[in-house]
């Protein structure tokens, strides 16, 4: 993957269409890829024999929120709602506050309830339409934080954070990336109830994927934050780094937001060498996740590092350093005699260091 940002040169599974395109029921936007683009479908077959020493693109599936088998759209393509709703099968996501709410099916867990569910939950905030899953019309409902005790005083429900959610694997991956969706979509309900252009109130519109301002007239969009997760790493070595947040022997990749006039690229390098005073080359897209804290989305690079002289940000990092690759395979197994760890196989640190360490 060449390190400058066009067209040409984007990754396969990058799409980027003009504002407009994709334009359907009168919402100009740019088309939201499903499934999240990184489909082992997309890679050629049979695979190729890499050359030695390349790093290998395992899958990303496992990856926690990006398996999303919604038809979007289908909110804009037909907005009778109500049609849907009467549906026999539709069902909800329901978000109370930021916690999702789950109901036990038998042994199993779904975060899929039937729209009956919600009769329990008291005041609804917003419901959007997020679209259809195998036929059946799935919506995202925002309920009052209190909501979640509701759910947990009866024996059908559960509530329980999103994070816990993906690291203890209580949902199908299908789900989940629904549910990370209605998160980060309904979040950003609850954020802009005001318009940011005049202050006037604003009202949901096209099944929950715009906000509208009868005011002034202006059209609010759903947003998404890009941040630049990258490993860096200079032959047989790559730098790793830990927060003071982070749980006790934990180390992670870099990370940071990218800036307004940014290229993914640029901002790997700006953020390595901020934190860490590492100058990068050659920066390779590797993939992407949703990550619905609230609404980012991070995008997996490896950067080939130029220097090696390591200058930490301590306001930032409690500890940053060069692990050779045989730690780092150590770390993953959890078998590190130091007791050090990587973030969970859920995360896209965890994919980074694994296609990594593992070439
Ligand atoms: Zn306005």
């Amino acid at each position: 993957m060449a390190s400058e940002t066009s067209p040409a040169n984007l990754p396969p599974g990058y799409m980027v269409r003009a504002a407009g395109e994709g334009k359907l029921g009168g919402v100009a936007r740019p088309r939201v890829m499903t499934g999240g683009g990184n489909s082992a479908k997309q890679q050629p077959w049979p695979p190729r024999r890499p050359e030695k020493g390349a790093i290998v693109q395992p899958s990303s599936e496992r990856l926690g929120f990006v398996r999303n088998p919604l038809l979007r759209h289908s909110a804009e393509r037909d907005q009778d709602l109500e049609r849907h709703a009467a549906h026999p099968d539709a069902v909800t996501v329901a978000i109370a506050g930021d916690i999702p709410i789950l109901r036990k099916n038998g042994s199993a867990v779904t975060g899929l309830l039937p729209l009956a569910d919600l009769e329990r939950a008291g005041a609804r905030h917003e419901q959007a339409f997020l679209g259809t899953a195998a036929e059946r019309p799935v919506f995202g409902t925002l309920l009052e934080p209190a909501a979640a005790d509701l759910f947990k005083s009866g024996a059908e429900h559960l509530a329980i954070d999103l994070r816990s959610i993906a690291v203890q694997g209580l949902l199908p991956p299908d789900e989940l990336g629904i549910v990370a969706e209605a998160k980060a979509l309904l979040f950003w309900h609850s954020r802009h109830r005001f318009c940011a252009n005049c202050g006037a109130p604003t009202v949901l519109s096209c099944a929950g994927f715009r906000r509208d301002c009868a005011a002034c007239k202006t059209q609010h969009f759903p947003r998404t934050d890009p941040v630049a997760i990258m490993l860096v790493h200079r032959g047989e070595r790559c730098l790793l780094a830990r927060q003071a947040r982070f749980i006790a022997n934990s180390y992670s990749c870099l990370a940071g937001f990218i800036e307004p006039g940014e290229t993914i690229e640029d901002a790997v390098r700006r953020e390595t060498f901020e934190e860490t005073g590492i100058r990068v080359g050659a920066v390779r897209y590797m993939a992407s996740q949703p990550w619905p804290f609230p609404s980012s989305l991070m995008i997996g690079c490896i950067g080939e590092a130029l220097t090696e002289e390591i200058t930490l940000d301590r306001d930032e990092l409690e500890d940053g350093r060069w692990f050779a690759k045989d730690e780092v395979r150590r770390m993953l197994a959890r078998e590190h005699p130091e007791g050090l760890i990587t973030p969970p196989p859920m995360a896209i640190a965890n994919f980074l260091m694994r296609s990594w360490a593992e070439a």
